[in-house]
Parts: C-alpha cells; sequence; structure tokens
C-alpha cells in the first residue's frame, strides 16, 4: 500500500531531507515529515474519518497536500486532489459527486470554497495558510492537537487509495478510481524508467492535483527516498534559480512549461546537476524536442498515458529522444498495447485491429488500470470494453512497435473526406522560428465540410500570415488540403492545468468569430 511505501522510506532514511516547501520555506526530514503525517491522519481520525471516507484537497503545490495524500492512505482514507483552477460550481460539483468528509483548501482560494461550504454541512472544512510565516492554520491547529503517534488501521492493496478527477475537455468530470495496488504499481514503472534513486532530488512544478506530476514524479520520488522540492506554481526564473541553488536532478513538466524555460537566457544559470527532464501529459512537437536536447543538453524522456491508466503507459526512452521524435515510445513495463479499428456505432473492438502502420484508437491493458468512474458504471463500461481502456486517442504503431499519438478522435479534421490530425500541422508550425505557440482545429466549411484553421501565438511580432502559409507550402511533410486556410494570431492559447490546449474553446472562439452579430 501507499501507506506501507512511506513507513519504509522513512524507516530507511529518516534523517533525509523529504520535503522543501519553497513558498513557506520549510524543510522536513523524512522522520519529521511522517510525524506530520501521522499527527493529520490522527486529526482525521479524530474528526470522524472513516476507511473509504474521501479528504479533498483544494490548493497549489503545498507540502499539505503530499502530507494529506500519505495520512489519508495510512488511515484507508480516498484522497481526492482537486484542480485548484476550477470555478465553485465546478468545485461544488466533485463534492456532491465526492462527498468528502473533510475539504482542506488553501487560504488564497477561499472566496471559491465560501461561495458554495453551506451547501456541503457534513462536511469539515480545513484551511491552510501557506503564504503566512508563523504559519497559523485551522489545518496547524489540528495536526497540533493530536499525537504523532502511528496509525493501526488495516488497509490491504484493493482498497482504493484516491479519486482523481479528470481534467475532462467535455463533460461533466468523472472520479477516476485507483487502488493502492495501481499506484504502486505506477511507482515502480516510474523509478524504473526514470532510473529514480534515493540522491536524486525532484522539483515539483506542474500541478500536484494531476496525475502526470503525482504519480509519475512525486510519489515514486517518496518510495526511494529522494527529495522533493515543492514549488507552488510555475515560474521560470524561480525554477532557473532552484535547479542551481537546490541542486535539481530530476524534473517533470508538460511541454509548454518547457518552451517557457527555453525563451529565458539559460546561459545565466548553473543547470549542471540536472540529469533528466521528463516530459509528457500533452503533445511536444519534434522541434522543441530538438530544442531541449541541444539547448539544455540534458537526457530526456517523454511519458504518454491517461488519468484513468495511472497514467503512464509507453515511454520513449533517452536513447530514442532524436531518432523516434515525434513518437511516444514503446509500452510501458508490463503493458499491451494495441490500435482497433475505430466504429461509428460504439466503442471499438480490441480484436478487430488495425495493420502495423495504419491509424485507429488506441487502447491498452495494464496493471494500473482504474477500477472505474465513481457512480458512473455506463462510461466506465464504454471505456473499459472488454477488459481494454479505449483511450479516445488516433495513433498508430510502427514495424518496431513504437507509438506515435495523433490526436484526440474528437478532434479530428475531415476535409474533403480526407483525415487530417491536427497535431501534424501544429508540428510543422511549430518549426517556425516566429511563432511561440500554436493549435489547430477545424473550422466549418459548405464546400470541404472542415478546413484548417490555425491559431498562432507569435514569438516574433512581425510574422504574418502569408508568410507562415509560404513556410507551410515549402514544407514537403504538409500535403496542400491539411495547409491552415486561415490563421487568427492570439496572446495565449487556452489550456488546462496540465498544459493540454482546450481545442473546445478554440472551436467556439472561431464561432464567435464567423457569425459576429449573433450576439
Ligand atoms: P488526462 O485525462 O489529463 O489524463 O489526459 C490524457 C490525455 O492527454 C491522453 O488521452 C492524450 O490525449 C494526452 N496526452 C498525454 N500524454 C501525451 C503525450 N506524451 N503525447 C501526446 N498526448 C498526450
Ligand atoms: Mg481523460
Amino acid at each position: 500500500t501507499i501507506g506501507k511505501i512511506f513507513d519504509l522510506t522513512v524507516k530507511k532514511f529518516p534523517n533525509k531531507p523529504a520535503i522543501y516547501d519553497v513558498r513557506k520555506n520549510i524543510r522536513y526530514t523524512y522522520q519529521e515529515w511522517c510525524e506530520r503525517v501521522n499527527r493529520l491522519a490522527n486529526a482525521l481520525l479524530k474528526e470522524g474519518v472513516k476507511k473509504g471516507d474521501r479528504v479533498s484537497t483544494f490548493m497549489f503545490n503545498t507540502e499539505e497536500l503530499g502530507t494529506a495524500l500519505f495520512a489519508c492512505a495510512k488511515i484507508g482514507a480516498v484522497f481526492n486532489p482537486i484542480n485548484f483552477r476550477l470555478t465553485s460550481e465546478e468545485v461544488a460539483f466533485i463534492f456532491s459527486d465526492a462527498a468528502p468528509k473533510v475539504v482542506i483548501f488553501e487560504k488564497a482560494l477561499e472566496p471559491v470554497i465560501t461561495a458554495i461550504e453551506g451547501r456541503f454541512n457534513q462536511t469539515s472544512f480545513w484551511f491552510i495558510d501557506a503564504d503566512k510565516p508563523d504559519y497559523a492554520s485551522s489545518f496547524q491547529e489540528k495536526v497540533t492537537e493530536v499525537s504523532p503517534q502511528d496509525i493501526n488501521i488495516e488497509v490491504v492493496e484493493t482498497d482504493i487509495y484516491a479519486f482523481i478527477y479528470t481534467s475532462g475537455t467535455t463533460g461533466r468530470p468523472k472520479g477516476v478510481m485507483h487502488t493502492h495496488r495501481n499506484m504502486v504499481d505506477q511507482s515502480v514503472l516510474c523509478i524504473a524508467a526514470e532510473k529514480l534513486e534515493a540522491n536524486d532530488v525532484g522539483l515539483v512544478t506542474a500541478p500536484m492535483f494531476h496525475c502526470a506530476e503525482l504519480h509519475c514524479a512525486f510519489i515514486p520520488r517518496v518510495h526511494v527516498g529522494a527529495s522533493n522540492v515543492i514549488l507552488h506554481q510555475f515560474n521560470s526564473k524561480t525554477i532557473l534559480q532552484l535547479f542551481e541553488q537546490e541542486k535539481i536532478t530530476k524534473l517533470f513538466a508538460a511541454p509548454t512549461m518547457w518552451n517557457m524555460l527555453l525563451q529565458e537566457d539559460l546561459s545565466q544559470y548553473d543547470l549542471s546537476s540536472l540529469k533528466l527532464g521528463l516530459y509528457g501529459a500533452a503533445p511536444m512537437a519534434p522541434s522543441l524536442v530538438h530544442a531541449l536536447h541541444d539547448r539544455l543538453g540534458i537526457s530526456l524522456i517523454q511519458a504518454y498515458g491517461m488519468t484513468e491508466m495511472g497514467p503512464a503507459i509507453t515511454f520513449l526512452s533517452e536513447k530514442d529522444q532524436l531518432r523516434k521524435a515525434g513518437s511516444a515510445g514503446q509500452a510501458a513495463l508490463s503493458h499491451d498495447i494495441r490500435i482497433a479499428r475505430t466504429r461509428e456505432d460504439g466503442p471499438s473492438d480490441p480484436d478487430d485491429l488495425v495493420p502495423t502502420g495504419e491509424t485507429g484508437e488506441i487502447i491498452v491493458q495494464g496493471p494500473c488500470m482504474m477500477i472505474g468512474y465513481y457512480n458512473r458504471e455506463d462510461a466506465t463500461e464504454k471505456v473499459m470494453y472488454k477488459g481494454w481502456y479505449h483511450s479516445g486517442d488516433i495513433g498508430y504503431l510502427d514495424a518496431e512497435g513504437y507509438l506515435y499519438v495523433n490526436d484526440r478522435v474528437d478532434d479530428m479534421i475531415i476535409s474533403g473526406g480526407e483525415n487530417i490530425y491536427p497535431r501534424e500541422v501544429e508540428d510543422i508550425l511549430h518549426g517556425h522560428k516566429g511563432v511561440l505557440d500554436v493549435a489547430v482545429v477545424g473550422q466549418p466549411d459548405d464546400r470541404w465540410g472542415e478546413t484548417v484553421t490555425a491559431f498562432v501565438v507569435k514569438k516574433n511580432p512581425a510574422i504574418t500570415a502569408e508568410e507562415l502559409d509560404e513556410y507551410c507550402k515549402n514544407s514537403d511533410m504538409l500535403a496542400n488540403y491539411k495547409r491552415p486556410r486561415q490563421y487568427v494570431f492570439c496572446e495565449l492559447l487556452p489550456r488546462n492545468a496540465s498544459g493540454k490546449i482546450q481545442k473546445f474553446v478554440l472551436r467556439k472562439q472561431l464561432e464567435e468569430l464567423l457569425t459576429p452579430d449573433s450576439s
């Protein structure tokens, strides 16, 4: 169980630095952190939290989120980290679905909670005030009142460790249920892929409520007894300073974060401690992989996956970065990946596969597959059809068994009967020096069904649509029908907290652009 792996690390490395919370400027060794975890576990028990009850966190990246995770694990409570970017009503939806017994929230996010708190009178709300050096808060009071003694509650590997609500680009969020066993297996395969060791120092800057950071970086590091430096929110300059100051060896970041780091003057910082960069959670253009490789000079690996699978299901290893740039890599340890023919009228059939090199839906089996969505048997049945998780991603396997992820089924553009994967077009435009960021969506078209529109964030303010069009025409990688017929320049692309572009927002913007009089 997760509680057990925590205790084993504490036993093995009591005096090793476990956590440095940058904003609070507080450091804990594993022994000190364990006392804090035990105190919180006892405080939750005192509050009446029982095995199987949910405990939610609603905060930026802070030590308390990690403390809550392990405290819940020890008492068999279900940990439920909530996206700090959600609005009151979105949070209210999760509260009514998960019915948490305790919510631990951050003072800075209080307005979101205040608006809905009254509707949940079965729930206790505890706040942390991570900005205050003296650190007074209701959370702190609760944990000070109780003993740091270890807890004796039987938790087994098939117990549920967490509900993680998916980012859900459409529809209401669904609570992905993972067991302790799922999480321990995921941790082990990440440790192997990232070659994590006790002397690693990881920087936590991607959101901890999302499983990419939490399951592929934070927990595996605790598992091996490495240290975690927790930064409450992404900031390029602070990160580069921390590399130097804390001798960071490993970092996970979404592609957009890596891109932001590359915009800084790297020559001003000593990055020599950095050994490995992990990227994933969204597609990264090959041109960015090359830029990272050349400018940072570090080893890189990619992970591809989804909350429902733990998340990682493939890794692109260090040695394959350039040779296989654009690929998401090979199946992770103990995972089986297939490409199934998509169907109009239901989930694709795991026995109806497409030949090597052809595209279809990516389906997968592995040891960390969720046990289902909480309260959503219908949705669970659809995505776990015949025992295979149906990702909703389109992709193909090459002859060497490397996976290429084209796009979401729903984001595919069909123009003149031809399928266009936005990612192919995005990857080309990412290669243009004047482009900082780009997203491609389909625009309804009477003649072609859809045509390609590119939303572009300029790096060089002087670039024009004509110039980009010329660039695409000259690319030998882009068929004519895939060439964007319209460019929309914008300041920023709408992304969710894990770095994925919200294409539905762009499609809506486009609709509004096309019907200016509709209001
Ligand atoms: P989530 O629901 O937040 O777990 O996101 C899962 C989705 O993110 C996947 O189904 C993919 O569409 C996308 N994704 C995750 N990792 C990658 C990657 N390395 N490359 C491309 N897309 C990715
Ligand atoms: Mg998803």
